[in-house]
């Protein structure tokens, strides 16, 4: 046994709680594979993905909060998402932001951007992402010269989430002071991800791996219910993320976005994105791990559901909202907003970091 989960360790008790349960031999063989920090099996992954009884799946969820505590604690994470361009030169499927798309386009200023940053820096979030379209009007000058105000402004951790750039740029984004880049595989499928997001796989994976090497802190993540994606595919994405190094992962159910192809397709499903959820914390028990936004559109409540399933992290909107409604890369996107998060989880009694002001101290 390692000394990751002695004796006196929540995950040691709860796999000594599953093995002596009446549960399914897959789950057994689960956690005990958990505690002795081996890989889950393609098969065992599909098994979990595919739970629907209630006994199992809070079993899941349970071993998965346990693995969370005993890793990385059990505070929530809060960072701030500032949503600056929703031009983009892409034509993704799925997204309501897609080239082609006919929607009013913005693009923020960079002192805008900086102000904003600063912003949600004074509430107390403790990373800035800066996200937007993949949108080449911003330079790599530009973005390097936010990403150094930034830093040098608020002294909080920057991560970008602006698509496919040039391995040099990203090296340029690290030395100016990003330490995080959020680009998600969507799905390793290769079939599926040239239907939805274009003959860009290769490219999209070399680079997830060029951020790996570079040592961001690299997210990577998929979409729960893209059309033909199977449970084993969604397995695929979670031991793909494992084995080239992934530290974080935005999971999140399709949501439909009036005016794209997909705007007839089906919501995907909040039960397997949940088990998913449980599933990748359990395959990478340091990682990660937001509640998404796009869960929390399909209900609120799921998206405070996901900090039972291993879960550590929500994404809090500093989008001004002369843009926000307009960076609609799906329909009704929910706004989190960083108040209403913070009462809700202290509500629940959450932990979170001690630099989260409420609004009566703010
Ligand atoms: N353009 C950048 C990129 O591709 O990495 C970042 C912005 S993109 C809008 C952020 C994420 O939104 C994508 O990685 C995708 O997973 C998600 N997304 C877009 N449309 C979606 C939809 N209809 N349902 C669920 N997620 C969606």
């Amino acid at each position: 046994m390692l000394e990751r989960y002695s004796q006196d360790s929540l995950t040691f008790k709860k796999v000594e709680e599953i093995l002596n349960s009446n549960l399914s031999d897959t789950l057994k063989s689960v956690a005990s594979k958990v505690i002795k920090e081996r890989p889950l099996s393609r098969d065992e992954i599909v098994y979990l993905l595919g739970l629907r009884d209630s006994a199992e799946r809070k079993c899941l969820f349970d071993l998965a909060s346990c693995v969370r505590h005993d890793n990385v604690g059990d505070t929530i994470f809060i960072k701030g998402i500032i949503e600056f361009s929703n031009y983009c030169k892409r034509d993704c499927l799925y997204c309501g932001i897609r080239a082609s798309n006919k929607i009013p386009r913005y693009r923020m200023k960079e002192e805008e951007i900086v102000k904003t940053a600063i912003e949600a820096a004074n509430c107390g979030v403790d990373t800035v992402i800066l996200q937007s379209g993949e949108d080449p009007f911003y330079t790599t000058e530009m973005i390097e010269r936010m990403i150094r105000k930034i830093r040098e402004t608020t002294r909080r951790s920057v991560s970008l989430s602006i698509g496919e750039r040039d391995p040099e740029e990203f090296a340029i984004f690290k030395e100016a002071g990003a330490s995080k880049y959020l680009l998600k595989q969507e799905t390793v499928n290769k079939k599926i991800f040239e239907m939805v997001h274009g003959d860009d796989y290769e490219r999209r994976i070399f680079l997830i791996k060029t951020l790996v090497s570079l040592k961001y802190i690299t997210g990577g993540g998929d979409i729960i219910g893209l059309p033909g994606q199977t449970l084993e595919d969604i397995a695929d994405d979670i031991i793909f993320m494992r084995e080239i190094g992934i530290k974080m992962a935005g999971i999140g159910p399709f949501i439909p976005a009036r005016g794209t192809p997909l705007e007839n397709y089906p919501v995907g499903s909040a039960e397997i994105t949940l088990n998913a959820y449980a599933c990748t914390r359990l395959m990478i028990p340091l990682i990660q791990l937001p509640a998404t936004t796009a869960l929390g559109t399909i209900d609120k409540n799921l998206q405070y559901r996901a900090f039972d399933a291993g879960c550590n992290v929500i994404m809090v909107n500093f989008t001004p909202d002369i843009y926000r409604s307009n960076y609609r890369i799906y329909d009704n996107k929910r706004k989190v907003e960083f108040y209403e998060t913070v009462r809700d989880l202290s509500k629940m009694n959450r932990r979170l970091t001690t630099l989260v002001k409420t609004q009566s101290s703010s």
